[in-house]
């Protein structure tokens, strides 16, 4: 069977994920998620026509083409009530955000003006409404604010504490239980005695974590396929399980074995991918199983490619997958035809345009293959060479300091 590329193994896994359930939660803890519901206004923003700029509210059809020249009948600041009311002739003097005064319609910005003893001289002409943020531009009370699943950024959060809310309902976070499994790991403060530490499981729930998930570690299984099953099975009942190392043709690699063993429905056990071939995806219940591999490097370019729009996509997202985007390649790069390679590169903007260094290493085993990585360069199956200059397509890595 010929492998499944990286976007046939993705749409397998988003097929099976639903968003969770909604909570009510702080707007601030809602970040990253989605709303569960549409959110109607119930203000109208701003709550009157006010300025945008420091300078003069003026009645436009009192400056047509050339100078003239209008008397300050007073000023209006932020705050204030728009007690002032502009006649034919005059103007006020007004500043950023206060209310704009009965009868005029327009604001010329303090630096266009000239002020004399008699008043203010302008020079036109004035369009209508020029330098008038108006009443209602930002929300309108009874309209649709944000509809159901859009995610939450830092101006969406704003527009809804300006509305007076605190809560909001969003899909609750995923929890994300971790395996790491290997005869030589240790844990961060054993005494190593010749092992290497589980950097994996820690790594990968950081990510976790940045992606808006919940992890728990649920430690190491030794490389026996009951002690895999005994921590496969603890994980079970979470909403995501995510084991690392074992998951490939190895004598002692029993992921699959223990997967199989727990009842996890197979979906596919490879991608045609480099790094990150070995990747194990599967269902029980509603808990999704990833067998990712053991390699460091290509444990976490697993995650970022199909682990992480998985739990998107469970809290309610509906842009799921890393931003991509255009650049040159500033290292030649060449593989055989055949499978996907994702090249951890260092994204550089130099002349103007945004170029990709490949790091020097790009052994899969050593986590300095991705230290300092900002994006994965992709190079697809049918390419063979990229040469110096090579327009190649870039994609975000979420991992960066
Ligand atoms: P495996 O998939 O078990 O063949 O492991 C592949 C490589 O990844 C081996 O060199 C392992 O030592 C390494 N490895 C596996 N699990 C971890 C882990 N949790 N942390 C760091 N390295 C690991
Ligand atoms: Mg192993």
């Amino acid at each position: 069977m010929a492998l499944l590329t990286p976007e046939q193994a993705l749409e397998r896994i988003l097929d099976v994920v639903k968003p969770l359930a909604a909570e009510k939660v702080p707007i601030d803890e809602a970040l990253g998620r989605a709303l569960s519901d549409d959110v109607v206004a119930n203000r109208t923003l701003p709550p009157h026509d006010n300025s945008a700029m420091d300078g003069f509210a003026v009645r436009s059809a009192d400056v047509h083409q050339g100078a003239v020249t209008l008397s300050v009948i007073g000023t209006l600041f932020a705050g204030d009530k728009p007690t002032l009311k502009v006649a034919a002739g005059q103007a006020v003097r007004i500043m950023t955000g206060a209310p704009m005064p009965e009868g005029a319609d327009a604001v010329v910005m303090q630096e266009k003006v000239t002020v004399t003893n008699n008043g203010v001289t302008l020079t036109g002409p004035v369009t209508p409404r020029l330098n008038v943020r108006n009443h209602g531009e930002d929300a309108s009370a009874g309209q649709i604010l944000l509809k159901a699943s859009t995610a939450l950024g830092v101006p969406e959060a704003a527009q809804l504490w300006a509305q007076g809310l605190t809560h909001v309902s969003v899909s609750r976070r995923p929890q994300v239980a971790l395996v790491s499994s290997g005869d030589e790991l240790c844990g961060i403060t054993d005494a190593p005695h010749g092992r290497i530490v589980d950097t994996n499981s820690p790594a990968l729930a950081a990510a976790v974590r940045r992606a808006g998930g919940v992890p728990t570690l649920l430690g190491i299984a030794a490389d026996t396929l009951p002690s895999v099953t005994a921590l496969v099975a603890k994980g079970l009942d979470h909403d995501v399980l995510l084991t690392s190392a074992g998951v490939s043709v190895g004598e002692k690699d029993f992921a699959r074995d223990a997967f199989a063993a727990l009842g996890v429905e197979a979906s596919f056990w490879k991608v045609g991918i480099k790094p990150g071939k070995p990747l194990a995806f599967g269902t029980r219940g509603n808990t999704l199983v990833f067998g990712l591999p053991g390699n460091p490097a290509s444990s976490l370019v697993s995650f970022e490619l199909f682990v992480r729009p998985a739990l998107r996509r469970l809290m309610g997202r509906t842009d799921l997958e890393p931003q991509r985007m255009p650049a040159r390649s500033a290292s030649p790069y060449v593989k055989p035809a055949g499978i996907r390679h994702f090249v951890r590169v260092r994204g550089v903007w130099r002349d103007g345009e945004l170029w990709a260094e490949p790091l020097t290493s790009q052994t899969s085993g050593a986590w300095a293959s991705t230290q300092g990585a900002t994006h994965l360069m992709v190079v697809r199956e049918n390419v063979t060479q990229v040469i110096v200059g090579d327009k190649v397509e870039l994609i975000a890595a979420s991992w960066v300091a």
